[in-house]
């Protein structure tokens, strides 16, 4: 192999499944200034050859002999020691090509000021265990690893998600707190439903984000843990905006929360949300300076705010609800129609089990809204459903009865996938 000297600076793409030693290296190479990129293992030849090209990396650590190479190689000043910046993650590629979230090195009180954000949100101490289930390389899941092991405590790594996996390390590990994204908890759930529930008695902390959480599957939640256990958060790839604890989702249901400590959160006349950021939370795309001047923008009092492009409302309390991704919006007919809003109808309908509201190109109405349905369920009955919940416009005119919805590792719907899945010719 040839020679690669790393320095500070130096970005080292990871492709490798996640594990306890995983979550090591990066926490050595943010120690040492380095920019770890964690990537989708699953990645196929094509998509990764896409993000490299875009990222250049010094290294690619592509497997577990390496990974365990470098973290044996790790000098001691740098094992599990303070981040000098944070991880470039790369987005999940929801609306298009993932892009690279890029920092830049932190001064000392930035990055002091990063540890502790985390740690006072969530609470972390050395007691805790944290159970990983969602990817490592998410940005949520490595968070919240990354700030446990700086609090003291430890984690737990099952492997790629698999329900008796998880529920095994529940109850031999008893971890007091995990990040997940809804589509996990409904396999989760799906599984006790035929195994049983373990005991959930040793959870202080349940938080979930990524996606938005069905109702049904968040009164499940919210009874199922401890009182007061559940958080839901509403952040992205780019950096964090709002966390809701259950008490105040049951009070208001369908909110995300209001804006976390140091943030605003405001809107445009369009419903987009903009959100300001501590100094240690900027960011830029890496390679791309007009998709990240697009992202930001100074507010009337000077100060520094981005969007990520997801449109919402904010209640007179400064709770934020949630309608989507701009992307998403379906304009059928002139009128805008949120897939978000159909899909919560449609899922109130007995026997629907998942469902993705995504559009169409119409010559009469420019779009034409359509949905994916999971469950035992006839079309008859998802029209008459629609019918009567929806008004005309927002009534889906074309049905797709799929086995489960096309969903990326980090559990979001591919609606564009979908699309192109409803324009083939019935079989
Ligand atoms: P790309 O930007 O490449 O399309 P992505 O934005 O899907 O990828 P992530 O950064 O992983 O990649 O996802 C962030 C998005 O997930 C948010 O912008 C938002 O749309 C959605 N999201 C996050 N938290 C929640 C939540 N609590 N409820 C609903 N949606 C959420």
């Amino acid at each position: 192999m040839d020679h690669v000297e790393l320095r500070e600076g130096s970005r080292v793409a990871l492709l490798v499944p996640g594990s306890v030693e995983y979550v090591d290296l990066v926490m050595s190479l943010l120690a040492a200034g380095m920019f770890p990129i964690p990537l989708d293992p699953r990645l196929t030849a094509y998509e990764r050859d896409r993000i490299l090209a875009g990222l250049s990396p010094d290294l690619v650590v592509d497997t577990p002999e390496l990974l365990a190479s470098m973290v044996r190689h790790t000098p001691a000043q740098h094992r599990r020691g303070v981040p000098r910046g944070r991880p470039m993650h790369v987005t999940s590629g929801t609306t298009g090509t993932p892009k690279g979230v890029y920092s830049g090195l932190l001064t000392e009180q930035q990055a002091a000021a990063l540890v502790a954000e985390e740690r006072d949100l969530w609470g972390f101490t050395a007691t805790d265990v944290n159970l990983v289930l969602s990817p490592l390389h998410h940005s949520a899941p490595l968070r919240f690893a990354m700030g446990t092991i700086l609090a003291g405590g430890r984690i737990v790594v099952p492997g790629p998600f698999d329900p008796a996996a998880v529920t095994a390390a529940i109850e031999r590990e008893r971890p007091t707190t995990m990040f997940c994204v809804p589509a996990h908890l409904q396999r989760l759930f799906a599984h006790w439903d035929e195994v049983g529930v373990p005991d959930l008695s040793c959870f202080r902390l349940v938080a979930h984000a990524g996606a938005p959480c069905p109702p049904p599957l968040k009164h499940r939640l919210i009874a199922s843990f401890p009182p007061g256990s559940t958080w839901e958060f509403y952040g992205s790839t780019e950096g964090q905006f709002t966390a809701c604890r259950s008490e105040e989702w049951q009070e208001r249901p369908g909110t995300v929360g209001r804006a976390r400590p140091g943030r605003t959160l405001s809107l445009d006349d369009d419903g987009t949300i903009w959100c300001t950021v501590p100094e240690h939370a900027r960011f830029s795309y890496f390679g791309d300076p007009e998709k990240t001047a697009a992202a930001w923008r100074t507010t009337d009092d000077g100060r520094r705010a981005f969007t990520v492009g997801d449109l919402g409302r904010i209640d007179e309390a400064g709770y934020l609800h949630l309608d989507g991704r701009r992307e998403d919006l379906i304009i059928s007919g002139g009128v805008n129609v949120y897939p978000l809003e159909v899909e919560n109808a449609l899922r109130e309908l007995d026997g629907v089990v998942d469902v993705a509201v995504f559009a169409r190109p119409d010559e009469e109405w420019g779009q034409r809204v359509c949905a994916a349905v999971v469950g035992p369920v006839a079309e008859a009955s998802l029209v008459a459903h629609a019918r009567e919940r929806l008004s005309p416009p927002k009534r889906p005119k074309t049905w797709l009865v799929v086995d489960e919805l096309p969903r990326t590792s980090t559990g979001k719907v591919r609606r564009q996938q979908l699309s192109r899945l409803s324009g083939e010719p019935p079989q």
